[in-house]
């Protein structure tokens, strides 16, 4: 289970070896938004890619699409985001710094805001009048600056999905049930982001919108339900005792919603309710969002069952997953702090499958031919789509920390003793046991333990 502190080791962690910096650090850095260094942009691509494989390529019944960030801001108004994509906002008297009514509410347990105490500067109840912000980002397309010129950056890629509808199902030749998966940026000015890349104010979403015949909703919702959890504890191995669903109260349903689960991830510490933070919405959208993109574009979208000679607009089950969130609880997941022989080590557990670097390629020393033997295993595995890292600096046991910490399954090390009769030594990161093989198994060894 996490500790309190576990997202300030992963903050510190993730710049030390390189998967996460903080955007624009040089100038004191950009209001929670963050980059992905070397191995945190290839551990975001594997969560990424396994994604897309489960909902896309494995899958007849759903195609992919990529949809621009940008859309016509009546889009925005349809969906609804331009009346009621906001936040009650509120500001303290004495610092003016702002903060979310209903977090301040739901964090301090207060009944009233005049018992509630500013988290920034410690004055009670000196709150403003709570005042809608919207969460959407305003630019301008074209030369001229104007309301007539204005375009929100997408909050969800969802939409992108809906007008599409009947393009993908047309060119695909899908017939209901079937479904339309995207992988995009998604931007939303929160009020009160941070907890590293929990809340952020651009951030990347995995979106999934399964389109089926009314009435079939709630089976396929459940279908979907199940299979997305499934996919979390399978596929990305998360620990099944630190996810659970969170139904949403009929009275706290989105606008669209008839029904919604979180799938909630145990970070710890300060994330949502007492550690617990969503990572995935799966919502029955009913067919809201294609009935008012009927009403608001004058077009037709209904879906034209020619065997049953039936036309009606489908229901959307949609499965809604971010792709910063679920990177950090595939962090947090594997995070441990273990002691070794009076040594503390670090490790990141990842699934051999996720992790940014298969293998570590350490010569033992730099003479007596390693370094070329070493040289030699790295390129191939290479050539063999395999990642890898060749590492001769230091002492054996610091590099095997050094790929502990990046969450390597597999260290090679190629000695004196396997020179004559071919052989390495594999150390496997979790039991930190070393098997020796023969030098032509290392990309078989390899790849039956990568799996998927
Ligand atoms: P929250 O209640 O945490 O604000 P939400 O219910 O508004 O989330 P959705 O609109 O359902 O979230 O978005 C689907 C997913 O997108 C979320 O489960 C989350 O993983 C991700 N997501 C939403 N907002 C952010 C954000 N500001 N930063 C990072 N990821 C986000």
């Amino acid at each position: 289970m996490a500790d309190t502190q576990l997202l300030d080791k992963l903050v510190s962690l993730c710049k030390r070896r390189g998967f996460v910096f903080q955007s624009s650090e040089i100038y004191g850095g950009t209001g929670s938004v963050w980059d992905y260094g070397p191995l945190g942009v290839e551990l975001k691509r594997n969560v990424k890619e396994a994604w897309w494989r489960a909902m896309v390529h494995e899958r007849d019944d759903i195609e992919g699409l990529d949809a621009a960030i940008l859309m016509h801001p009546r889009v925005w108004e349809a969906s609804g985001h331009v009346a009621e994509f906001s936040d009650p906002l509120v500001e303290c008297g004495n610092c003016h710094r702002r903060f979310r009514e209903d977090t301040l509410q739901s964090e301090s347990g207060k009944a009233t805001m005049a018992e509630i105490r500013c988290p920034s500067c410690g004055v009670t109840g000196q709150w403003s009048e709570p005042r809608q912000f919207n969460l959407m980002f305003k630019t301008f397309m074209g030369p001229v600056e104007g309301e007539a010129a204005t375009v929100y950056l997408r909050p969800e890629t969802a939409q992108g999905i809906f007008v599409n509808f009947l393009n993908v199902q047309q060119s695909a030749r899908q017939k209901i049930p079937f479904g339309i998966a995207q992988i995009g940026k998604a931007f939303r000015n929160e009020i009160t982001p941070g907890n590293f890349t929990f809340r952020t104010r651009e951030f990347e979403q995995m979106e999934m919108q399964y389109f089926v015949e009314p009435g079939t909703d709630d089976a396929a919702f459940d279908e979907w339900k199940a299979r997305r959890m499934e996919w979390h504890t399978g596929v990305l191995g998360l620990a099944p005792d630190r996810l659970r669903f969170h139904e949403h109260a009929p009275d706290k349903l989105a606008h669209y919603a008839k029904a919604a689960f979180d799938v909630e991830f145990f970070f710890g510490g300060s994330v949502g309710e007492e550690g617990w933070g969503e990572v995935e919405g799966v919502h029955n959208r009913t067919d809201f969002d294609l009935r008012r993109h009927e009403e608001f574009s004058g077009k037709k979208l209904q879906y034209v069952d020619t065997v049953a000679g039936k036309r009606y607009l489908p229901y959307i089950i949609e499965t809604s997953v971010g792709a910063d969130r679920i990177t950090l609880a595939v962090l947090a997941n594997g995070y441990r702090e273990e002691e070794v022989e009076g040594e503390q080590r670090v490790v990141l557990g990842l699934k051999p499958s996720l992790a940014p670097l298969k293998a570590g390629i350490f010569p033992l020393v730099k003479r007596d031919g390693m370094p070329e033997r070493a040289g030699a295993i790295h390129e191939d595995l290479r050539r063999r789509g395999i990642p890898n890292l060749y590492d001769d600096a230091g002492s054996i046991g610091k590099r095997y920390r050094r790929q502990d910490e990046a969450g390597t399954p597999f260290c090679i090390t190629i000695d004196g003793e396997g020179a004559a009769e071919g052989t390495v030594t594999i150390r496997e990161r979790d039991t930190m046991e070393q098997t020796r093989i023969s030098e032509d198994r290392i990309p078989d060894f390899l790849l039956e333990r990568i799996g998927a």
